[in-house]
């Protein structure tokens, strides 16, 4: 098969399992993002992509083959690093140059490469600037570059953008987005960000302690989330224990909600509905009875915190879609059944 694909990986270190039995097919020309909580084991796995790390067992087969024990200069990858590495005292050009040098590549070939990856990173025209007059962004850039000089199978890049102020950072986002479809280049991007992931990835692999919880498109994680950690962990969510009454009925803090999924037979089960699904009523006029505890007035959304039976429920509009609310006023909550996800965990 083409593309990346991980069979059973782990990485233990002494007594101390970091990656357990991942599973994973990138397809070629695919983006993903890994992402999760620190110390969730995503740069261990990125490592033994690289080769940089040996997984303690399972294997790593790129393009049908076998590369678990190939060293990392033979593996054909671009990587780019929070630290960027750049030589300081090298010229843009030079520096994007330094892989092909490094191969022997024909001086003509080592420009015509240069000045093509300059103008795909939109520095045309800055090879023989020193890399030390370059701001963050474009330094960015050029780490990118080049990594990319060889044109290597696969791209890997490990809290690339990390370094940047939110704004630089989120240009960033889109242009790498951009370049990676213009290239069609296998990429796998590790992040703890999931504004970031949601932006570039074809794929999110969520982690969490040294496992994958779920692998999907950033819409289908962020609408279907396998369990309780993923919909937490991705956006704002309501999680909210649902039970069986004694007819069988779903019941959330007590109270009735008709139509709501619980699986058949079961008696409770956790469900997550996103904020933006949560409509308020007048009270009385939705499934449940609250209380407005606290307004949070982002000038674009309006956040609404009630108390339903001791327990929060927040929900999110435009503040021309909100009914007027205040806090301390009692209202209705109406959760749409269709939008409610029921979890596995
Ligand atoms: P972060 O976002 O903080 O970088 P991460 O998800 O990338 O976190 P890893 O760096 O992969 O996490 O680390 C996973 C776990 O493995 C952590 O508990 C870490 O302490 C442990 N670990 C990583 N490298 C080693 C090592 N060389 N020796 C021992 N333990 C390690």
């Amino acid at each position: 098969m083409s593309g990346l694909v991980l069979q059973k990986v782990v990485k233990e270190f002494g007594v101390f399992r970091a990656v357990n039995d991942v599973n994973l097919d990138v397809p070629h020309g695919t983006f993903v993002c890994m992402l999760g909580p620190s110390g969730c084991g995503k740069t261990t796995l990125l490592r033994m992509i690289a080769g940089l790390d040996l997984p303690t067992s399972g294997a790593i087969r790129l393009d049908g083959e076998d590369i678990t024990r190939v060293p990392t200069h033979k593996r054909n990858l671009g990587m780019v690093f929070q630290s960027l590495a750049l030589f300081p005292h090298l010229t843009v050009g030079e520096n994007i140059a330094y892989p092909l040098r490094i191969r022997k590549a024909p001086k003509e070939e080592q420009k015509k490469r240069v000045d093509e990856l300059l103008s795909m990173i939109h520095l045309a025209g800055y090879a023989d600037r020193p890399v030390s007059k370059l701001s963050g962004g474009q330094r960015q850039r050029v780490a990118i570059a080049r990594a990319l000089a060889i044109s290597p199978k696969l791209f890997l890049l490990d809290e690339p953008l990390s370094a940047l102020d939110a704004k630089l950072r989120e240009a960033m986002q889109v242009e790498l987005r951009q370049l990676q479809q213009k290239l069609g280049i296998t990429t796998i991007v590790v992040t703890h960000d999931q504004r970031e992931a949601m932006t570039m990835a074809d794929t999110v692999v969520v982690m969490n302690g040294g496992e994958i919880r779920q692998a999907a498109s950033p819409i289908e994680i962020y609408r279907r989330p396998a369990d309780s950690f993923v919909a937490d962990f991705i956006g704002q969510t309501n999680l909210i224990e649902a039970e069986a009454d004694s007819q069988g009925r779903a019941t959330v803090f007590g109270q009735p909600v008709a139509g709501l999924p619980l699986p058949p037979g079961a008696a409770r089960a956790t469900i997550s509905i996103r904020p933006e699904d949560v409509h308020l009523t007048a009270p009385g006029a939705g499934a449940l009875n609250g209380k407005v505890t606290f307004v949070r007035d982002l000038g674009g959304t309006i956040e609404t915190f009630v108390d339903v039976a001791g327990r929060q429920i927040v929900a999110v509009s435009t503040p021309r879609a909100r009914p007027e609310v205040a806090v301390g006023q009692p209202v209705g909550v109406a959760l749409t059944p269709d939008v409610c996800v029921v979890l596995g965990k």
